[in-house]
Order: structure tokens, then C-alpha cells, then sequence
């Protein structure tokens, strides 16, 4: 399993660059990684309903802090003040959209 070797971001295009240990890059929008929290606020923990809007979420959304959690995940605390998601890189890894994995998913 490939973990972030570093983890950028690129105020310019509002994207956080992960290049992982096995030398892929993954670009992630600000906006759709909030919308993917995974924290008990934003997905209910029982049923794994969505409980975050995804259109409430502001547009110019942007991480505060990103600070790695162990070995296993990266907690991110957002301009919207929300401080309770901690994403695992396993769900990193399947957020990445870029082409080599959307199609590996298929
Ligand atoms: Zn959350
Ligand atoms: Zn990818």
C-alpha cells in the first residue's frame, strides 16, 4: 500500500499534490476533498449516509493545516473551520481522479 512520500499545496490551482512512495501524483481540488470528509459529522457513522450538503461547501474552500495522522492518514483542518476529518490514504488513494486510476477502477 503506497503512502503520500509529499503532500503540497498549490494555492494556484487550489489543488493538494500528493506524489505517494510508488511514484504516482495525485492532484486533488480542495472543494472535492472536503466534500469527501469521512468524519462522523459529514457521513453518518451507521449507515454511511452523506450528511454534508456537497453544495454547501464554499467554493474557495482551502486547507488550513494538513497534518499526517500516524501512519495511516492525513487530518486537514479547513477554512470553513471544519477540523474533525481525517482521511485515511486508502480513501485518498481512491479519490485520486486522474486518468491511470479512474480507469483501473472501471
Ligand atoms: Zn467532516
Ligand atoms: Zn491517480
Amino acid at each position: 500500500m503506497p503512502v503520500p512520500a509529499t503532500v503540497q499545496q498549490e494555492a494556484a490551482t487550489r489543488e493538494l499534490v500528493v506524489t505517494w512512495t510508488d511514484g504516482h501524483v495525485s492532484r486533488y481540488p480542495y472543494r472535492l476533498l472536503r466534500q469527501h470528509c469521512p468524519c462522523a459529522m459529514c457521513v453518518h457513522e451507521w449507515t454511511g449516509a452523506q450528511l454534508l450538503d456537497p453544495e454547501r461547501v464554499p467554493p474557495d474552500i482551502y486547507p488550513k493545516d494538513v497534518a499526517r495522522v500516524g501512519a495511516y492518514a492525513l487530518r486537514f483542518v479547513w477554512s470553513d473551520g471544519h477540523a474533525t476529518g481525517i482521511y485515511p490514504f486508502a480513501l485518498l488513494r481512491n479519490l485520486c481522479a486522474c486518468r491511470d486510476c479512474t480507469r483501473a477502477r472501471t
